[in-house]
């Protein structure tokens, strides 16, 4: 028997992510977050198969389904993206994680698409939350962008659950001029 690795989802031998595990995981939900996003694309639903896979991606380090799952996500997306950016981790998960999934998918993406990647968003909630009340702690738990923007950017992230920290992004990144913002995300969670 040749060695092919095992499942990413739940270690049986496979290439990535073997039968069963990608037959366990749904389609995604629609989600609009119109007008920040002009459009979600999404691999599968955030609800058991799909919410064990994203557990073992990001705290137990499976990485090997990210290709098969990098091919569906190229698969959903059209052409004509100038510029990739990852949303950008909170502090809090870079500590629970041993990596960045979002900015791991990014880089996979650039290659697949031909197209740049930038950090180009950064948290402004860091070191004022204490001195601030929740209603303003809202307000301003946002981010903005420190780098250059291109017209047409793909936002990354890997689980879009209300979709307000990609909202937030998209008008970060259109305050800096993006006119079309699209997101790209592993999992959506179901409403
Ligand atoms: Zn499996």
């Amino acid at each position: 028997m040749v060695f092919v690795g095992r499942c990413s989802s739940c270690d049986r031998p496979a290439r990535g992510l073997c039968g069963s595990c990608r037959e366990a995981l749904d389609a995604p939900p629609l989600l609009d977050l119109a007008p920040d996003l002009d459009h979600v694309h999404g691999v599968f639903a955030y609800s058991d198969g799909g919410a064990r896979l994203v557990r073992m991606l990001k705290f137990r380090n499976r990485r090997r389904a990210l290709g098969p799952l990098v091919d569906a996500l190229v698969a959903t997306l059209p052409s004509g993206f100038d510029l990739i950016v990852p949303v950008p981790a909170s502090p809090r998960h870079r500590r629970e994680r041993g990596y960045d999934l979002p900015e791991l998918l990014c880089r996979a993406l650039s290659r697949r698409l031909d197209v740049p990647m930038r950090q180009a968003l950064r948290r402004t909630d860091r070191g004022v939350q204490h001195a601030r009340s929740r209603a303003e702690r809202l307000e301003t738990d946002g981010f903005v962008a420190v780098r250059g923007v291109a017209p047409t950017v793909l936002l990354v992230d890997d689980v879009a659950t209300t979709g307000a920290t990609a909202r937030s992004c998209a008008r970060a990144l259109r305050a800096a001029g993006a006119g079309t913002v699209e997101l790209c995300v592993l999992a959506v969670t179901p409403a």
